[in-house]
């Protein structure tokens, strides 16, 4: 038990996304939440699969909530969820929804329990948003919420200079350094790759859509938009990169993946 929750208030109101949901029991359910101020937390939604349910549809993952949460000795309890945005767009478009589960999953992997992250909250929240009001831009969307998710956990991709010679990327494209988690110019692609490791051909316009995103915020737009090929293999990156690492980086936020709350693994399912 941290420090100091013995002062901690029994309960606690917060914003959050709820990420996904286990059954538990006859009736309730498990629900991963990344709440805004108080980290990832999972809590019991008590009786929320009958039909009198006052939840109601309310706790279905990847519904924005304003929850009112009570802190209990093994598992926090929700008690009272009203739901702020259901991004009805995404819930009836599979392609729309398929992406924004990766992305409530990208989240869940990237954080630990109970640690706050304000700044992946407020990403995941503002690309729902994007993908539910420009369900065309969703390719575009998606991968610059993965290259903005990946920057505010730390690991900031080098997309303006060659990761190798610092120099502007050239016109006839680039290649992006797994290894290196930046782009690397022609001349140094082509030169022995200098412990640059695999190599990914990108694109001259998905270069410079990279080069975009590395000095913009999310929910900004290109003025020239950008190639519907370009947004495409932006995004193709974006899941090398975080497959690449994850793997190195995150494989003590797998195993906690594989076992969420090990406290309530008894009488669950997923579901
Ligand atoms: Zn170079």
């Amino acid at each position: 038990m941290p420090r100091g929750s013995a002062r901690k208030r029994p309960e606690y109101r917060d914003v959050g996304i709820v990420l996904r949901s286990y059954k538990l029991g006859e009736s309730d359910k498990i629900l991963r939440i990344l709440t805004r101020e108080h980290g990832k937390r999972s809590a019991v939604a008590k009786g929320v699969r009958k039909t009198t349910s006052r939840f109601g549809a309310r706790l279905e993952p990847l519904t924005h909530v304003q929850l009112l949460v009570h802190r209990g000795r093994n598992m926090d309890t929700v008690k009272q969820a009203e739901i702020i945005e259901s991004f009805p767009g995404v819930r009836e478009d599979l392609d729309l929804y398929v992406s924004a589960s990766a992305m409530a999953e990208l989240a869940d992997s990237m954080t630990a329990d109970e640690e706050p992250h304000p700044e992946l909250f407020l990403l995941l929240e503002e690309a729902l948003q994007l993908l539910d009001r420009y369900p065309e831009r969703a390719p575009f969307t998606r991968a610059f919420f993965d290259f903005r998710a990946m920057a505010a956990a730390g690991f900031e991709l080098r997309v303006g200079t060659c990761a190798s010679c610092g120099k502007a990327p050239g016109a006839g494209g680039a290649s992006f350094s797994l290894h290196m988690g930046g782009l690397v110019c022609e001349g140094c692609s082509s030169g022995g790759e200098r412990g640059a490791g695999r190599l990914v051909t990108l694109q001259a316009d998905t270069v410079e859509l990279l080069a975009w995103m590395g000095v913009h915020r999310l929910g900004e737009w290109p003025s020239r938009p950008p190639r519907a090929g370009a947004a495409k293999e932006a995004g193709a990156l974006m899941d090398r990169v975080l497959e690449h690492w994850m793997e190195r980086e995150f494989k003590s936020h797998r195993v906690m993946k594989e076992f969420p709350q090990g406290r309530a693994r008894e009488g669950t399912t997923d579901g």
